[in-house]
């Protein structure tokens, strides 16, 4: 994707919008951008630039992303609704084209990273309570206020302010700031002498090496190309991820290989060969329970790119039916529970007569019963997946697991936790839009409103929802589809 068009190629120290912006590290990347950690020389603060992909629908992208963030921090002065705050933004020429950069303000790890410190566990319910409530937040503002759709809510879309991890966040590290390209050297031959002066004596080879090795630490293994380089031979560290390969693609491939099916090796997994890698590159286990221990988890939503769809979807968006702020809701709830479990709600993949949307439809109906026929008919894409009668084309055969057997036999909740929970999600998980309550309903709900309420946070007195009511669908065997 580093081609006309692609992606903008960073290196650390680059600077952009006439030297403003200096290029400390990668903080992410989606399908349209890649995010950097930058240090604004101006305001002297950190800050998040996201410099879009260059090719014209990307562009496009952005400035209705700008223009939609711009109505959000309008309406949010008091920065109490939960969403990101953009800060600056301008065009960058580079060899690939031009491309939009939005600045914004440096927030901490996206939802997906906390549920990978649980080992993909979960998270304590008290803590995804809280972070539900921002989350809803966020969404009532953005809907009730604004009425915009998010339409691309995933963990990787919700970012934690407080729990930035201490090895990639420079504040805390004690990390020597990054400056512009070619002047690196500088900042790391700085950081070794001082270390050597200070340790009084001659030093062995071996010693020198260390200490090399933990001031590259300390610029957080995000130093410049030349000070890698003139390193490499020494101290032989392999710290220097490249910075342009999408440091994602690892979680990526791990999200692929969950399901729904019960995982005998869930919890174990640090052993893993990508999970090594990962670890090396977060810090050790310690660290990350601590993280989570003192994560106080107030969050933001960010990314209004209108990006891809994926496990989040609702049914209406896969039947190309009419959708509303509702459709948010139903990822809200896929992300609730993935925060609670550590695996995603519905994880559709496509088998031999059947494609992932029709296996994704299927994993909904296994969990919250058959669609009503005028639903499943409705969309612009209906005949797809459903026959005349409402049943699917392909997969023939459910094996209905309600929610709260699930939390209780696959994920051990108590009948207590695994009842209250879904009592809160199932009516978010209605296949009719319409029925589903609002994120202002939600935070009404006991569920919510019950649990701590450490923020004082901005929400106007919303009404009561009535109760939609569950219907008790029976039972019948949890076989893994692919015994069929
Ligand atoms: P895209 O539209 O390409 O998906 P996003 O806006 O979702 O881009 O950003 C991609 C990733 O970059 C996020 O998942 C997150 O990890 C990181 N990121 C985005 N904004 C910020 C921010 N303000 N602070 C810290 N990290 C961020
Ligand atoms: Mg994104």
């Amino acid at each position: 994707d580093y081609r006309r068009g692609g992606y903008h190629a960073v290196r650390i120290g680059d600077t952009f919008r006439n030297g403003c912006y200096v290029v400390q590290s990668k903080l992410g990347w989606g399908h349209f951008s890649t995010v950097w950690l930058a240090w604004d020389t101006l305001r002297s603060r950190y800050v998040a630039l996201k410099i879009q992909k260059s090719a014209q629908h990307y562009t496009e992208a952005a400035m209705d992303e700008i223009k939609i963030l711009k109505q959000i921090a309008e309406g949010d002065r008091d920065d109490k609704k939960c969403v990101v705050k953009l800060l600056d933004h301008f065009k960058h020429s580079g060899p690939n084209g031009q491309h939009m950069c939005m600045v914004f303000e440096y927030l901490g790890d996206n939802l997906l990273t906390l549920i990978k410190y649980s080992d993909y566990r979960g998270v304590p319910l008290h803590m995804v309570k809280e972070i539900c409530q921002h989350i809803l937040v966020g969404l009532d503002y953005l809907h009730r206020e604004l009425s915009i759709i998010h339409t691309d809510l995933k963990p990787e879309n919700v970012l934690l302010l407080s729990m930035i991890d201490p090895s990639r966040d420079p504040t805390k590290s004690g990390a020597s700031l990054i400056l512009p390209t070619g002047k690196n050297k500088v900042v790391l031959e700085t950081v070794v002498s001082k270390e050597i002066k200070s340790s009084n004596g001659d030093l062995t080879r071996n010693q020198k090496k260390k200490i090399r090795k933990k001031a590259k630490k300390a610029a957080q293994g995000c130093v410049g190309k030349e000070v890698s380089e003139e390193n490499e031979r020494d101290s032989n560290i392999n710290d220097t991820e490249d910075t342009n390969a999408k440091p994602n693609e690892i979680l990526g491939e791990e999200r692929a290989h969950r399901s729904l099916v019960k995982d005998e090796t869930k919890g174990d997994g640090i052993n893993n060969g990508n999970q090594g890698k990962e670890r090396c590159r977060r810090g050790s286990h310690a660290t990350r329970k601590k993280l989570l221990a003192e994560a106080d988890l107030k969050c933001k939503l960010v990314d209004f790119g209108n990006a891809c769809w994926t496990q989040y979807r609702c049914p209406e968006v896969i039947l190309g039916s009419k959708y509303s702020t509702s459709a948010d809701l139903w990822s809200f709830a896929c992300i609730c529970f993935e925060l609670a479990t550590g695996d995603v709600l519905f994880d559709p993949h496509s088998g031999e007569n059947y494609d992932r949307d029709e296996d994704h439809l299927a994993l909904m109906m296994e969990l919250l019963g058959i669609m009503p026929r005028k639903i499943a008919l409705g969309g612009r894409y209906s005949r797809d997946f459903f026959n005349r009668y409402g049943d699917l084309r392909h997969i023939r055969r459910l094996h209905f697991w309600p929610l709260d057997k699930v939390l209780m036999e696959k994920y051990n909740f108590s009948e207590q936790d695994a009842k209250d929970m879904a009592d809160f999600l199932i009516p978010i998980l209605d296949f009719a839009p319409e029925k589903r309550p609002t994120a202002a309903q939600c935070l009404n709900h006991p569920w919510i409103s019950s649990g701590p309420q450490l923020l004082q946070l901005s929400t106007t007195a919303p009404k009561q929802h009535g109760d939609d009511g569950t219907s008790k669908r029976e039972r019948k065997d949890k076989d893994d589809r692919e015994a069929m």
